[in-house]
């Protein structure tokens, strides 16, 4: 079995996390699918061709990952591609943000990609190959008001993912953050109109973005032709963070 052609991708189950399992399993690599839930999450797997398998785990909780990550060790090998892209939302005004809505932020965005980036770390040294892609967002480098928790785990996985870029660069492992800017999914349908007008004025490209526009990127970023690229914030915004 060829270890680097085994992927896990959090939050697979729809929106970005859904297009990447895609875009992956279609260069031939097979896919752990990790979801908050079974059934979703191996439904989702069932549509990818050639072996891909769906995992329950909450990315939050430290003991289900080490769990999670040793099933997928027992059924699938060891991964070598990670990309960490489950996250959530808990928006409000500085003033008024609860103690809970900061900690679910930070506990899912940039702790859930800690847990996994750590629980990934060892096999990849050993194969002295590994691709860990995370999935940021332009607010994590230009702010965004109401979104102080959402801004900082974001802003806090470019940080992680340069320190793991130069703590693990000897070992033949990339660390890049994808930095998507306002993309079609459930997470930005729910905005209100104003909002999302308000972000078209700004994307000099003219349209929203797709999930398969970020897949692309991080299809790049996971594969060969990406060797020699560590540490970088790729924006995949239609240029709204410019
Ligand atoms: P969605 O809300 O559509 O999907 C989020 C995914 O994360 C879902 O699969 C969800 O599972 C999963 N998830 C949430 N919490 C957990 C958890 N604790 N453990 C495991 N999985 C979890 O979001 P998008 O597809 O829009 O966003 C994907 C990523 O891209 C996020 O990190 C987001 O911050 C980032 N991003 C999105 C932008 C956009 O415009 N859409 C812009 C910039 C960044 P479930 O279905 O069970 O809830």
């Amino acid at each position: 079995m060829n270890e680097a052609r085994i992927a896990v991708v959090t939050g697979a189950n729809r929106g970005i996390g859904s297009a990447i399992a895609r875009e992956l399993a279609r260069t031939g690599m097979r896919v752990a699918c990790i979801a908050l839930h079974l059934d979703l999450a191996q439904e989702f797997a069932a549509e990818l061709d050639g072996g891909s398998v769906g995992f329950e785990c909450d990315v939050s909780d430290p003991a289900a990952v080490k769990e999670c990550y040793a099933a997928v060790v027992e059924s699938m090998g060891v991964p070598l591609v990670l990309v960490n892209n489950a996250g959530v939302t808990r928006d409000g005004l500085l003033i008024r943000m609860s103690d809970e809505d900061w900690e679910a932020v930070l506990n899912v965005n940039l702790k859930g990609a800690f847990h996994w980036c750590r629980a990934c770390a060892s096999g990849m040294m050993k194969a002295r190959y590994g691709r860990i892609v995370n999935i940021g967002s332009v607010v994590g480098l230009s702010g965004s008001a109401g979104q102080a928790n959402y801004a900082a785990s974001k802003a806090g996985l470019i940080g992680m993912s340069k320190a793991i870029a130069k703590e693990l660069g000897g070992r033949g492992v990339t660390c890049n953050v994808v930095a998507p800017g306002f993309i079609e999914t459930l997470m930005t349908q729910e905005l209100p109109e104003q909002a999302r007008a308000a972000a078209l004025a700004q994307t000099p490209l003219g349209r929203f973005g797709s999930p398969e526009d970020v897949a692309a990127t991080v299809g790049f970023l996971v594969g060969e032709a990406s060797g020699y690229v560590t540490g970088q914030v790729v924006a995949v915004d239609g240029g709204m963070a410019l």
